[in-house]
């Protein structure tokens, strides 16, 4: 079998946006998946801003603009009953595409797919095994069609990555305590176009507009609320979600006429220790995962893939040691924002899950303030990372904050 200049491992949203980033350097880039077809995983559909101007550059956010996806415009954490409690309002941000857009998450790995530049190979029904080594680099990829050489390999093999394990590379992973009942509610076209997140005394609930008609909705439960109910336990069980949170009465009719269709799916958070060791690069869950409330997974995964193409561009070629000093600054430059990402993605699901009077008093006090909102936003978008200084966090849990009203100079300027 010939060589690559890059062999990828795995087709979700990072390998197939590191493809579409590599690629588009003139490399000869073959991906490896395992599955046929893409999964119809209820995951991964809202993208950030961020993600959207990348996505621009290699052809992808016009595909998905075609293929029907939906515009939000807010992502707004509402009390039990829908009033507004914290409102990012995406129009304020200082980019031209400021909005989210929402697909299917098949339908985004399609239009990823479809923008592949030509040097692009994607063989799928292939299982690969580990990393093949020389001289304590790695140097290609053992897989169920025989060993395949590359100058590069790019581990995107998702949260329980054998590529990570097999290259040695370190992670702990914290599971939170509850997973996320996801339904897809079909001839719901009465909701807001943005994304809201209704805080209850039950936990999260969170619905969005998907193309044709659809809503997602997402519902916290406990690992075993759901397992074993038949339909008369389910029904009971949907009353009760829907006694708990009045917000959600205009889908009452179609969440109960949707109840079977469910998946019940889990949520971590984890960064490894490295992301790369001398010829290869892990991208999206392999290195890091995060809580799902702010939209950050897919988003950060395309983030690690534009960034890899950036110092692989830098570097100007693909001689060893000239690859190896671009991964080393990759696992800088990445470190330091998933860092900082996974940190607000956290704390953005305690504020909106967490029943204590700290989460709540954070989520109350930074809805009331319109800079530290904004600076949020800005971070949350993909757009950078704003810091928010410890005299911030004090403003956010009440202490009062005579610039609340400053809005950062970015968003004066709309
Ligand atoms: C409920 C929920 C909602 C979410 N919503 C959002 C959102 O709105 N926005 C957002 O940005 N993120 C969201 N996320 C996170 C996002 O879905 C993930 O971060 C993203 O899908 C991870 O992509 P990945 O390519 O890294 O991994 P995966 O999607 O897991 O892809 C890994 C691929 O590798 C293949 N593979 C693995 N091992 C092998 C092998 N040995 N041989 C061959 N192939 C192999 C697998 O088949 C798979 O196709 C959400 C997550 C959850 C759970």
């Amino acid at each position: 079998m010939s060589g690559y200049d890059v062999v990828v491992c795995g087709a979700g949203v990072a390998g197939l946006a590191a493809a579409c980033a590599l690629g588009a350097l003139g490399h000869r880039v073959l991906v490896l998946e395992k599955r046929l077809m893409p999964a119809p995983v209820a995951k991964g559909e809202v993208l950030q801003p961020g993600s959207l101007a990348i996505l621009r550059g290699w052809g992808v956010t016009d595909l998905l603009e075609r293929a029907g996806a939906v515009r939000l415009s807010k992502l707004v954490a509402r009390a039990a009953d829908g009033r507004p409690r914290m409102v990012l309002d995406y129009g304020r941000l200082p980019t031209d595409q400021p909005w989210l857009l929402a697909h299917d998450y098949p339908s985004i790995l399609e239009a990823l797919t479809g923008a592949l530049p030509s040097g692009v190979e994607v063989r799928r029904g292939v299982v690969f095994d580990q990393p093949l080594w020389t001289a304590g680099r790695v140097t290609g990829v053992r897989s169920d069609e025989g060993d395949i050489p590359a100058s590069l390999v790019v581990a995107a093999d998702g949260i329980t990555s054998r590529m990570r394990t097999a290259a040695r590379l370190s992670t702990e992973r914290h599971d939170y305590a509850h997973r996320l009942a996801a339904f897809e509610l079909a001839g719901a076209d009465t909701v807001d176009r943005d994304v809201s997140a209704y805080v209850t005394e039950d936990g999260l609930r969170v619905h969005y507009p998907l193309p044709r008609g659809r809503v997602r909705l997402y519902v916290q439960v406990a690992p075993d609320e759901l397992r074993d109910l038949e339909e008369d336990g389910l029904r009971r069980w949907a009353e009760r979600v829907l006694g708990g949170c009045p917000g959600l009465a205009p889908l009452a009719s179609v969440f109960r006429d949707g109840l079977a269709r469910k998946q019940v799916l889990p949520a971590s958070r984890s960064l490894a220790d490295s992301l790369v060791v001398p010829g290869l690069a892990l991208v999206g869950e392999s290195g890091h995962s995060m809580h799902p409330m702010a939209a950050q997974g897919m988003n950060s995964a395309i983030a690690d893939a534009h960034e890899l193409a950036t110092v692989l561009r830098q570097g100007g070629s693909l001689a060893p040691g000239v690859v190896d000093h671009a991964l080393r600054r990759y696992d800088n430059a990445r470190r330091i924002d998933l860092g900082r990402v996974g940190r607000v993605s956290h704390n953005a699901a305690r504020m909106i899950i967490s029943r204590s009077r700290l989460a709540q008093r954070a989520l109350t006090g930074t809805g009331r303030n319109d800079r530290i909102r904004h600076e949020v936003m800005h971070t949350v978008s993909g757009l950078g990372v704003r810091r928010l200084t410890l005299l911030d966090r004090l403003h956010q849990l009440g202490l009062p904050d005579p610039r609340s009203t400053r809005l950062p100079t970015w968003a004066r300027a709309r």
